[in-house]
């Protein structure tokens, strides 16, 4: 058994084509989604007909929720509320319910598989560094958690202390815990353009991140047509 890890995909539909493409090359036989289909870039419907029309296990993000509610966004950052709110406007009463009654925490074969974190899911927590993720450890009862939301792909681990491995792959050994983010299929920020997600490889205990190039300028002409905020589309570009 071969997973594909991936999320953060905020309406890419390009990057979000190329990263099946290429779990589909690597051989991976199973697929889950960590959340965050919609937001930010401009194919919020196709993404998440792509995604609905399976059976791979999905958990919430919290673009998935603000796109669902009809709350007021005043309270984020003007960017990201503009994107929303035509997020809003483009998908269904149907499309939406269907993000609201995602769950927040799934567990899918050994491991488990959350937005955020695991001691707070609802309250959108930011994990980015290692005392950061010492809260979600205390949380985590099973050896293997993957995440998300921060778009930057990261190995956090604990034996009798918590630490960060900074490597683009991990051998899971038994007694130890590992929180893993599979950094971000539609807009990565950190530095590097291309779509990541992330692979275990059952039967040899790895896990490791794949990049994948895709057809970034259809992306960024979608969303000047779209009239979405242009600083979407150039920092698409920089990979932040
Ligand atoms: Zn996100």
């Amino acid at each position: 058994m071969r997973i594909a890890l991936f999320g953060d995909i905020h309406a890419n539909l390009e990057a979000l084509e190329a990263v099946l493409q290429d779990a589909e090359e690597q051989s991976c036989t199973h697929r889950v989604c960590m959340g965050d289909i919609v937001g930010y870039n401009a194919d919020p419907f196709a993404c998440l007909e792509m995604i609905r029309s399976t059976d791979w296990p999905v958990v919430k993000g919290n673009h998935d929720e603000d796109a669902a509610g009809s709350h007021s966004l005043e309270a984020m950052n003007p960017v990201a509320a503009t994107a929303l709110q035509w997020t809003r406007d483009q998908l269904s009463e149907e499309q939406r319910e269907w993000l609201r009654n995602l769950r927040m925490v799934r567990q899918v074969e050994d491991f488990t598989v959350v937005h955020s974190t695991l001691d707070q899911p609802q309250s959108w927590n930011y994990v980015t560094n290692k005392f950061d993720a010492m809260s979600n450890f205390s949380y985590q009862f099973t050896n293997l958690c993957f995440h998300g939301h921060t778009h930057v792909p990261r190995i956090f681990i604990r034996d009798s202390r918590v630490g960060e491995i900074e490597s683009d792959s991990v051998e899971i050994e038994p007694g130890m815990k590992y929180f893993i983010n599979t950094g971000s299929v539609g807009q990565p920020r950190d530095g590097d353009w291309r779509a990541c997600y992330a692979i275990y490889d059952i039967p040899t205990s790895r896990v490791y991140f794949r990049r994948v190039e895709y057809d970034l300028a259809t992306t960024q002409q979608k969303i000047i047509a779209a009239g979405l905020p242009e600083v979407l589309a150039e920092r698409l570009a920089e990979g932040r």
